[in-house]
């Protein structure tokens, strides 16, 4: 009797199972991919009346110096940034996915050259020191290896690439951070 159940199961009720759940996953993989071209919609109107708004009253500023200073105080710049990742997203609407090609060409990105890291200097071959920026301290514990080998620092043991440190500053996800550098 049992052995008929299982059978029964495994020919009629499992693939049937199997099917639903599938579907499942289709109809929230589709969801995901909506919520987030909302979200990157959202975010390039409001980065861009944010930026235009800046840029107005910092046209009025006549001082070169001062507009310097303001340009930095609001981070344009960063907002700039942002603007074209999330642009560029938007017109490759499957773009919420990565390839591991997409990965490793992001790792390759030289960290020093994104500029992203103050106080760093060079130790030689290649290699830069500075204090870590994932914990407190005053004295470089954080060493960068060359192009495309990340870094470690040995107070916090903490091994990382370019794209924690784009994650970092930029306060990126894994994913936007990728797209920034293979974009850069
Ligand atoms: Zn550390």
């Amino acid at each position: 009797m049992l052995k008929k159940i299982t059978e029964y199961y495994n020919r009629i009720e499992l693939p049937k199972v199997r099917a639903k759940v599938s579907e499942y996953k289709e109809e929230n993989l589709e969801f995901g991919r909506e919520c987030r071209l909302r979200y990157i919609k959202q975010q390039i109107t409001e980065l861009n009346d944010d930026i235009d708004d800046t840029l107005e009253l910092i046209s009025e500023v006549e001082d070169e110096w001062l507009r310097d200073l303001l340009t930095d105080y609001h981070g344009i710049e960063g907002k700039l940034k942002r603007l074209k990742s999330f642009q560029y997203e938007l017109e490759h609407k499957d773009s919420s996915k990565i390839t591991e090609e997409d990965i490793l060409a992001a790792r390759q990105v030289d960290i020093i050259s994104l500029d992203l890291i103050p106080n760093t200097r060079s130790i030689g071959n290649g290699r830069y020191a500075c204090p870590c920026i994932f914990h407190e301290e005053t004295q470089p514990s954080m060493v960068i290896y060359g192009k495309g080998k990340g870094g470690f620092c040995f107070g916090c043991n903490r091994l990382f690439s370019s794209i924690d440190i784009v994650m970092h500053y930029h306060n990126y996800s894994f994913i936007e951070a990728v797209k920034y550098l293979i974009n850069k």
